[in-house]
């Protein structure tokens, strides 16, 4: 799960880890009361949404008077931002971060993610902050800076000045760096965090090291015991289709081409995604119904499939192990029967039950393809939608 950067932020401050004083607002009048609370000399205006690279995107804007702000919230409010991460179609700006401007001495990365590699949290750090991390890594990889963490002793006070260090932070702020970095790997294992990033963490002219950028991610499988950051969750940032994958407990993600997947098991969908690419056509979606589905489950995923614009064919790709071949069946006769069908359906049925769940299928009077393998699946349902 992901949240805004004002709500990190709220969690940061709960850490100790340190950051400007700011205030979300909903709307301009909200913004321009905000900035007069903070009372700062210059504020900056960020528009919150769920992606970076907003400051090249004119999302983050410094205003040097109340005047100033009440502009640039009417300018950022309601306006469509197209980033690097927001994929071409953007995300609209419902809520603003207010926040107050800080004399920046220098710019740097620092991240914490799981490294699967290890299978341990890494703290990451570069003297290379403010721009995209990404190209860093790419082109000059030597400028970054890791700790792997022994999740027994969880970070050391030793590594994290050693990457202090390795930042080039100035002496005079070593210890305040060690203490941000303590505190925020406190925060990322005790809530459970996915990937915390801050792009960029900054010194002050006035003696700061502070988080001017706060990027949380959760894991999902964890969050039964963060009701606080469930609270948090924004869904005018999700996907409709996802939302309502996730009340059903299915594994969905939407995609862009339009072929619609039914698959069961993560690594079976993978593969069929692969195999759709093979014979030239594109995925709509990643969907796993998981393991022990019920008919119910079945027929919410395949609506959730058919209520997709861009769908125009569906690929049911289904080893039936511990699910069973009938239960798939029956699903898919019950959505069509609900919503209808008037795309093309190809079902290839491998196992518990095959005989069974193929007749279900013929006996429905649906328009199905059967296909005998997954490679005479994709390429019917490839072709059918040409
Ligand atoms: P994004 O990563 O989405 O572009 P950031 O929060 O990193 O958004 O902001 C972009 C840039 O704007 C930062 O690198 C920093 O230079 C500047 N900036 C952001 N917040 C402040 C602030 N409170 N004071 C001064 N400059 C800021
Ligand atoms: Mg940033």
């Amino acid at each position: 799960m992901n949240i805004h950067e004002y709500q990190a932020k709220e969690i940061f401050r709960s850490y100790n880890v340190a950051v400007p004083n700011s205030k979300v607002a909903f709307s301009v009048d909200e913004a321009v009361d905000a900035a007069k609370e903070l009372g700062s000399s210059v504020s900056v205006v960020k528009a919150q949404i769920h992606a970076g690279g907003r400051g090249n995107a004119g999302g983050v804007k410094i205003a040097k008077n109340l005047d100033e702000v009440r502009d640039y919230a009417n300018e950022i409010l309601g306006k469509t931002l197209v980033t690097h991460q927001t994929g071409p179609e953007g995300k609209e700006v419902k809520r603003l971060l207010i926040e107050e401007g800080c004399d920046i001495q220098n710019e740097y990365y620092l991240g914490l993610v799981l490294d699967r590699a290890t299978s341990r949290v890494v703290m990451m750090g570069s003297e290379e902050g403010g721009t995209e991390i990404e190209e860093v890594a790419e082109e000059t990889p030597e400028k970054i800076f890791k700790e792997v963490i022994d999740p027994v002793t969880g970070l050391t006070p030793f590594q994290a000045r050693r990457l202090a260090f390795n930042l080039n932070i100035p002496d005079e702020l070593l210890g305040k760096a060690v203490k941000f970095m303590m505190s925020l790997y406190q925060l990322f294992v005790e809530k459970d965090c996915s990937i915390a990033e801050i792009n960029p963490l900054v010194t002050t002219g006035d003696g700061e090291v502070l988080a001017l950028d706060a990027k949380l991610n959760f894991d999902d499988n964890a969050l039964f015991r963060h009701k606080d950051i469930v609270e948090f969750r924004d869904l005018d940032e999700e996907d409709d289709k996802e939302i309502e994958a996730s009340k059903h407990d299915l594994s969905y993600i939407a995609l862009d081409g339009n072929i619609g997947c039914m698959v069961n098991g993560a690594g079976l969908a993978m593969a069929t995604m692969d195999i759709i690419k093979h014979y030239g056509g594109e995925p709509a979606n990643f969907l796993d119904v998981g393991g022990g589905a019920t008919a119910e489950k079945v027929t919410e995923a395949f609506k959730i499939i058919l209520s997709d614009d861009s769908v125009q064919g569906i690929l049911v790709n289904i080893f039936g192990g511990i699910m069973k071949c009938d239960v798939i069946a029956e699903g898919v006769v019950e959505a069509t029967k609900q919503v209808g069908l008037e795309i093309p359906l190809v079902v290839r049925l491998e196992g518990t039950n095959v005989e069974l769940g193929k007749k279900i299928l013929d006996e429905s009077g649906l328009n199905i393809t059967s296909a005998d393998s997954m490679a005479d699946g994709a390429e019917k349902i490839v072709s059918l939608v040409k």
